[in-house]
């Protein structure tokens, strides 16, 4: 599954990943399971009516890290070094497994030192060695590149700069030079795994601070690392500039908010925080028609995360999306909007 043909003809792969029953599940319901693999494309869902869905890939709790990185975040790396820009989500529900799939184990380093390091070290340990592999490659050409990293959270509808901590609810903006960005965020230069493991750590810790200020919990925010890719290289005397940008998401917990009893800024905060997503679901439901050849209006702008991600989301940049589930059968009825939302979404 590593060559470009891995999207074919659409930029959208959609991956389920279940986890394992965890060992309070097991106790408690036996091996009780909500969902049932049938291949390494289709997944039962055991309900009424039982339903059967087929993705690009399922991949059960045996799967590992490792695994997971070679399916979905190696194609990713040779899409951006190609020059395109590609984007990775992680949804599903709270304790589905989105931050042990972006993130994992990230205190142990990279993957020669950690089974449960996760996908965004992976990902930046191949591509520092395929950029290394692709200069010594184009030696005569000059190849020269450049990394620049951001990590922002969006809560409540506000952006927040996890790298920058003493920022405050920055704006998304477009012009015709940056294209959309948001205004302000800092950057920082890598150009190693090593670099990037220490901006995620430090972006970990100061979510830490911002979730106790703000007396929130990381499970209603999404986060998004951004690696932009710069090249440059001589060929037949002119210089060549590109661009790519790479997008990894850890999207807020996809469960229903429970907003009887809430008031005021709670009331406010489940609002918002749907508003992201479920622009996130209508967006895509709104490219699946557009792939059918219909001119609807795509809304975007409709809220922070999809006006930031609009270039990952139609376009030609390839994305990949990690729906992560629970089999628990406490967890069913999440699961099975999971594998709706995750089936909408292959459909573009
Ligand atoms: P989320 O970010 O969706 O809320 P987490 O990634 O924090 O969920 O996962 C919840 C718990 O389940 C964590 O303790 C995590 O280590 C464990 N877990 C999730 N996915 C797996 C997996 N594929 N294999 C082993 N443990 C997992
Ligand atoms: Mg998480």
């Amino acid at each position: 599954n590593e060559d470009p043909a891995f999207w074919k003809d659409h930029n959208v792969q959609v991956i389920i990943r279940t986890r394992p029953l965890s060992s309070s599940e097991i106790s408690v319901q036996g091996n009780n399971k909500c969902v049932r693999q049938d291949n390494g494309q289709a997944i039962t869902w055991i309900g009424n009516p039982e339903s059967r869905f087929t993705f690009d890939l399922v991949a059960d709790e045996n799967v590992s890290q490792e695994q997971m990185f070679k399916v979905a975040g190696v194609p990713m790396v040779e899409n951006v070094v190609a020059g395109y820009n590609s984007c990775m989500f992680a949804y599903g529900q709270t304790g589905s497994g989105k931050t042990h799939t972006m993130l994992g184990d990230i205190e142990g380093g990279t993957r020669r030192h950690s089974v449960n390091c996760g996908m965004t070290p992976r990902v930046f340990e191949y591509l520092f060695s395929r950029i290394q592999k692709e200069k010594e490659v184009r030696k005569e050409e000059k190849l020269h590149f450049t990394c620049r990293c951001s990590f922002l959270e969006i809560y409540n509808e506000q952006i927040l700069d996890l790298l920058d901590p003493s920022s405050y609810n920055l704006q998304l903006r477009e012009d015709h030079k940056k294209g959309i960005h948001v205004e302000n965020l800092k950057e920082i230069e890598v150009s190693s795994a090593r670099d990037v493991i220490q901006q995620l750590m430090q972006g970990a810790a100061n979510r830490k601070v911002a979730a106790t200020n703000m007396n929130c919990a990381s499970s209603r925010s999404h986060s998004v690392f951004t690696c932009i890719i710069e090249s440059k290289w001589v060929s037949q005397g002119v210089t060549h500039h590109r661009f790519a940008r790479l997008n990894l998401v850890d999207l807020a917990g996809s469960e229903r908010q429970k907003s009887s009893g809430a008031e005021g800024e709670r009331l406010k905060e489940a609002t918002n925080i749907n508003k992201s997503l479920s622009t996130l679901g209508l967006v895509i439901m709104n490219l699946v028609s557009v792939s059918n050849g219909k001119s609807v209006h795509v809304p975007y702008r409709d809220s922070k995360l999809t006006f930031l991600l609009q270039d990952s989301l139609g376009g030609n940049s390839k994305t990949i999306i990690i729906a992560n589930i629970s089999p628990s059968s406490s967890c069913s009825l999440e699961t099975l909007s999971t594998l709706k939302f995750a089936q909408r979404a292959k459909l573009i």
